[in-house]
This record gives C-alpha cells, sequence and structure tokens, in this order.
C-alpha cells in the first residue's frame, strides 16, 4: 500500500526498475530502468519494434511486467495502480475516442470516468477544445474527423482531469504541419506550467526540439541516455566507411575491429559506423591482408545525422 508520503511522490515522476515484458519467448523489453524528474520532458526515441510502446504500456498500466517495477507519481503502477491513474493523463498509439459520440461527448464521458465536476469538466473541455483547434467541431461526431483532429481531441480527452505527467506514443505520428504544430505547442505550454511529459517517436528532430533527456532504445533495451544536444554531438562523432572485399565475410568479424562500432552490409558492400576513420580504415586493411581478401572498394562519405542514427539503433546486421 502506498504511505502517506508517498502520495506526491518526491522528485521523480517516473521510476522504472528492470522493467520487462517478453511475448512468445521474445523479450519486447529486457531491463529497462531510468528516472524521470518532475517537470522534465523525456523522450523515449528508436526504430520500430524497439519495445517503446511496450514500456508505455507497462508504465501506464495497461500490461503487467514480467519482470521489475515502476512507480509513477510515487505509485507502485502494479500495486496502486488507481492512485497512479489519477495523476497521468495518456495518448495512446491508436486512437480511443468513441466514433458515434461527438468531441463534447467524449470528453464528458471522460470526465465521468474521472468523476469530475460537470460544470467545472465543461469550462475546462471548452478551454481545451479552443486551444486545439476543435471548438467549432465539439458537436460532430468523431467518425468525420480527420486523424490530426482525432489525435487532438485524444490529447484535450488526456489532459481534462488536469494530469501531473502526461504520456504520449507517438503523438504526431503520420500527421499534418497544422496538428503536429498545435500539439507541439500545446505540449510546451503544459511543460511551462509544470506538467511531466513522456512521450514516444521515431523523430529524432521531435526529440531533439522537446526533450530535456532522450533515451535511445533498441532491441529491448536503452543503448543510450543523456541530453538531445550531447546525445547529438556522440551521433554526429561517428562517422561512415563503405567497404567492398572480393570474398564473403562475416558481420560479427568486421564489428569486432578496433574502432567499428557497427557494420551492415548493403548489397555487395559493407557501411561500417566509427568514431574514428583512420583507425577503422587501418583496421579494414590489416583484415583483408590477414584473411586474404582484396579490398575492392573504399570510401568515406560524409555523415548524415539520420544516417548516425540508424547505424547506433540498429546495430550489427
Ligand atoms: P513502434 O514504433 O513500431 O510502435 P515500438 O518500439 O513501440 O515500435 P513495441 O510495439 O513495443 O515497439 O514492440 C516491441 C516488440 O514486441 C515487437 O517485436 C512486437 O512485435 C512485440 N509485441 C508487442 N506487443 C505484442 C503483443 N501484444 N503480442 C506479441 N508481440 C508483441
Amino acid at each position: 500500500m502506498d504511505g502517506v508520503q508517498e502520495r506526491d511522490g518526491g522528485e521523480y515522476a517516473i521510476e522504472a526498475a528492470g522493467l520487462r515484458k517478453t511475448f512468445n519467448g521474445v523479450a519486447a523489453v529486457d531491463g529497462v530502468s531510468f528516472s524521470v524528474r518532475r517537470g522534465e520532458v523525456f523522450g523515449f526515441l528508436g526504430p520500430n519494434g524497439a519495445g517503446k510502446t511496450t514500456t508505455v504500456r507497462m508504465l501506464t498500466g495497461v500490461i503487467r511486467p514480467d519482470g521489475g517495477s515502476a512507480r509513477i507519481l510515487g505509485h507502485d503502477i502494479v500495486r496502486a495502480p488507481v492512485r497512479a491513474k489519477q495523476g497521468f493523463g495518456v495518448v495512446p498509439e491508436t486512437a480511443n475516442a468513441y466514433a458515434d459520440l461527438t468531441a463534447g461527448q467524449n470528453l464528458m464521458l471522460v470526465a465521468g470516468l474521472y468523476g469530475l465536476d460537470r460544470s467545472k469538466a465543461e469550462r475546462r473541455a471548452e478551454a481545451l477544445l479552443s486551444a486545439l483547434g476543435l471548438f467549432e467541431r465539439q458537436d460532430d461526431r468523431v467518425q468525420g474527423f480527420s486523424k490530426g483532429m482525432k489525435q487532438r481531441l485524444i490529447l484535450a480527452m488526456a489532459l481534462l482531469h488536469e494530469p501531473d505527467l502526461l504520456f504520449l506514443d507517438e503523438p504526431t505520428g503520420g500527421l499534418d504541419v497544422q496538428s503536429t504544430h498545435l500539439i507541439l505547442s500545446m505540449l510546451r505550454d503544459l511543460n511551462a506550467a509544470g506538467t511531466t511529459i513522456f512521450l514516444t517517436t521515431h523523430n529524432m528532430d521531435e526529440a531533439n526540439r522537446l526533450c530535456d533527456r532522450v533515451a535511445i532504445m533498441r532491441t529491448g533495451r536503452i543503448v543510450a541516455l543523456d541530453a538531445p544536444e550531447r546525445l547529438k554531438m556522440a551521433i554526429e562523432r561517428l562517422h561512415t566507411v563503405e567497404v567492398s572485399f572480393d570474398g564473403r565475410v562475416e558481420a560479427g568479424a568486421l564489428a569486432a575491429l578496433a574502432g567499428i562500432v557497427s557494420a551492415d552490409r548493403e548489397g555487395d558492400r559493407w557501411v561500417i559506423a566509427t568514431a574514428d576513420v583512420d583507425a577503422a580504415v587501418r583496421a579494414l586493411v590489416g583484415f583483408a591482408g590477414a584473411e586474404g581478401l582484396r579490398i575492392v572498394r573504399l570510401n568515406t562519405p560524409a555523415p548524415t545525422l539520420d544516417e548516425a542514427f540508424l547505424r547506433l539503433t540498429e546495430g550489427t546486421g
């Protein structure tokens, strides 16, 4: 049970310790630990299937972890889910508004679920709908809404009970510029007013613009966690070397060479990520000599941030 002093949760909004979830014998989340301070904007960045949504679903009490624990605003999400849920709002990956109801009816449904005072909830609903550009559409059924309008309504629904912490899973994925802009500016205003924000995204640039800290996830694990500018600097320091040999080579053999971070095969060439081009080229030449291979081509193209990010999240393959 939660004690009285746990009620305000102290310094941290989220404390995850060793979270694990396995589906059909495969670890979707494989020992994830991190803390999010109150007032922070924290991003989870990673490619499809990295385990971001599974982590959010464990943190928000939708699915039970196979191992580890999470405290949300000071409450253990498995042992005290109701108390935890009173303090946070969720914008899930897939739309959860009722299509047969109007925007206003969906909001009043949420008000009922949280036991909010009706007239106070109506005033707040109006303010949220206005801020999110939906005021004129409040009496229209959600059925006719565009994807961006639905997503803005879901954000309003998640905010109706004035949560201290907001979870968003890919909040702007596939949205047009106007909806993206409205959502991002709402998130900035909320954070300025003290709301803690946890979001997942594929978009490096969005994470960079919004987040105080970013965790990069890959195959169920956090592989890097830092302020976005520092991550960017670390990622930008990764360069690319492209090499082709006249014979067969194993990815693991290349990735094990000095100075090489990862090696990916693209057709008949290898794309190597390295922080030290000189060391990587020397290692590749040495490797070719030792294996009796000829280097057919060797190229050191200028890196782009997106490519470097992909190398970091995809690893050896
Ligand atoms: P995306 O960006 O595509 O949403 P993600 O990083 O959120 O990806 P998850 O949705 O958490 O990744 O998925 C992680 C892994 O777990 C994937 O391999 C996925 O197929 C698997 N997975 C997730 N949910 C389930 C489920 N309910 N049953 C079986 N496998 C699942």
